[in-house]
């Protein structure tokens, strides 16, 4: 057993581990910061792969991909690290296949697919109400929302049957919720769902591909080059690959992080592996009930994702975009395919299996999920998708040390009694990754912020002179909080709120009955009201 000391260890060579550690560096290069990574590489749920395409090898992402320009952490990170982004095509008519069984194949060029009026009036009324309420929770303390106990009762899916009222629209939305979390809306509290929404500045952004969006660039070359650069620039000595943490002491003075081999001492521990992984770690002394009681209940999606190469975008030669939008089914394995051509140009296509469709599929052999996959893409995009050169998958629930995918979210009740121990140190050891993020929560950028936020809480901590009197303010638990008085609460007893009611009510009416004379007017409008929102956010 070899024993080592240090300043900081670092539980996870994930992008927010290794933020964690280039901030800590940044601000004292005499720190000595040691990363420990379980995995053979570094990158966490970022996987660069090669695979055969048109022309030879290319590379393409297995985990998360997508970047926005709202994402400001994670894009001041590409441009630091010398990294180049291109925008996500999007050209050409999209293929919708939803709403019910017996539903037809249609296609859409604007953002919203094309709904009949009914279901279209319904998805305003939806996305209206579920806006609102995010604009109303304080991110960092969602139990500050004023009905908060009642929200973190229910499921998404709770909510959903209160406040749908067409089949199609719910399909539509129980699909966006396995893309997004991996997961089935009854498996999340729907008070967990407002705030991971809220922290991106609100559900559209999560969904669409449009400027600020959450699927608008893609970086060239893969986004695991982001964590590769950074352990360069830390040094290969100090970040250790294939050293899984198995314990965390803590005394008095000091902290033990143990591994098959080694003990190694230190003044702070910042963890960064997402809530299951960190709570198959033994700590001593034990963590307070409220951490373990999270850390045990936070579950993780279920992903798989595909990428299919193919010798010509032929998509785009019949004017699609690649993008599918189709109901889960017996014989379609997955709920959404975009356009992945490199920036090399070697044509491909991405989808995504989640949720109740990964379970159902991942027992099943990959020949199988592969036929199956390749026959749907036939059947929507033309009988060229029978002739691909390769199918590439990832099924991050069998992936060592993640165990599922893209994020762990929160269940009915775990808001409430639990919420404070997500980012609250225990003692030396403070929290990171994605999970502990207040801004784009469960995303890349998500992980930057989280990790910076824990490497000045250490900083504080260890080397206090390194921080502005504005860095060590914010360590201050009062700053932290979401002021009150910004929490605006829908209150129909005041006589304004009842006039907008009514107001609300005379627009929607009229709305409809126009939408149904002319749905693709309606249509356009409702996608033009959209975008200008998307700017103004
Ligand atoms: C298929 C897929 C698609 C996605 N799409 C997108 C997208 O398009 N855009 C986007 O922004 N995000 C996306 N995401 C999410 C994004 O990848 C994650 O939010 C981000 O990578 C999380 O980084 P992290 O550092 O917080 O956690 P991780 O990347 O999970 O890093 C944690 C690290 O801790 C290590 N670890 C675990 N246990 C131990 C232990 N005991 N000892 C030592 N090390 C340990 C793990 O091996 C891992 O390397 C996607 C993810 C997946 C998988």
């Amino acid at each position: 057993m070899c024993e080592e000391k240090c300043d900081v260890v670092v539980v996870g060579a994930g992008l927010s581990g290794l933020s964690a550690a280039q901030l800590l560096k940044k601000r004292n290069d005499k720190l000595k910061v040691l990363v420990l990574e379980a995995k053979g590489r570094v990158g966490g749920r970022t996987l660069a792969q090669q695979l055969p395409a048109a022309h030879g090898v290319d590379t393409w992402d297995m985990g998360g991909q997508w970047v926005g320009s709202s994402q400001i952490h994670v894009m001041e990170l590409i441009k630091e690290l010398g990294l180049e982004i291109y925008p996500q095509f999007t050209e050409g008519k999209k293929v919708h296949h939803m709403g019910g069984a017996n539903a037809k194949i249609s296609t859409y060029t604007s953002s919203i697919p094309s709904f009949s009026p009914l279901v279209l009036l319904d998805f305003v009324q939806f996305l209206w109400r579920i806006e609102r309420l995010c604009k109303t929770v304080p991110v960092e303390e969602p139990m500050k929302m004023s009905n908060a106990l009642q929200l973190d009762s229910m499921t998404l899916q709770s909510y959903m049957d209160q406040h749908i009222w067409t089949r199609e629209l719910m399909e539509e939305l129980c699909l966006c919720s396995r893309l997004l979390f991996g997961m089935e809306p009854s498996q999340l509290s729907f008070l967990y769902f407002l705030m991971y929404s809220s922290a991106a500045g609100g559900v559209m952004r999560l969904l669409e591909t449009t400027p600020g969006s959450a699927q608008e660039f893609k970086v060239k070359g893969g986004t695991q080059q982001l964590s590769e650069r950074l352990a360069e620039q830390l040094g290969k000595q100090n970040v250790h690959l294939g050293t899984a943490v198995t314990a965390i002491w803590q005394s008095e003075d000091s902290v033990e992080v143990k591994t098959a081999v080694s003990t190694i001492t230190c003044k702070a521990v910042i963890v960064t592996c997402p809530p299951h992984m960190a709570a198959q770690i033994q700590y001593q002394p034990a963590l307070p009930l409220e951490r373990q009681r999270l850390t045990q209940c936070m579950p993780v999606g279920h992903m798989i994702k595909f990428i299919i190469t193919y010798p010509t975008a032929f998509w785009k030669q019949k004017g699609l975009s690649g993008e599918i939008v189709a109901r889960p089914s017996e014989n379609c394995p997955f709920g959404v395919t975009f356009d992945a051509t490199s920036p090399r140009g070697s044509p491909a296509l991405v989808g995504f299996i989640a949720g109740a469709q990964a379970c159902c599929w991942n027992s099943r052999e990959m020949e199988e999920r592969r036929d199956a996959v390749v026959a749907s893409l036939a059947k929507y995009l033309g009988p060229e998708a029978a002739s691909y050169v390769h199918y590439g998958e990832k099924d991050w629930s069998k992936e060592e040390y993640s165990g599922g995918c893209p994020v762990n979210v929160m269940v009915p009740g775990m808001l409430t009694y639990y919420h404070p121990g997500l980012r609250k140190p225990c003692g030396r050891i403070h929290w990171a990754g994605t999970e502990t993020a207040t801004q784009w929560c469960g995303y890349l950028s998500g992980a930057v912020q989280a990790g910076h936020r824990a490497a000045l809480e250490v900083l504080a901590e260890v080397c206090p002179s390194t921080l502005s009197k504005d860095e060590l303010q914010k360590m201050r638990p009062e700053v932290t909080r979401a002021p009150l008085h910004l929490i605006k609460v829908w209150n129909c007893r005041s006589n304004s709120s009842c006039l907008l009611f009514g107001l609300a009510v005379t627009t929607l009416t009229a709305g409809t009955a126009l939408f149904w004379a002319v749905p693709e007017l309606g249509r356009s409008w409702i996608d033009r009201a959209l975008v200008l929102f998307q700017r103004q956010r």
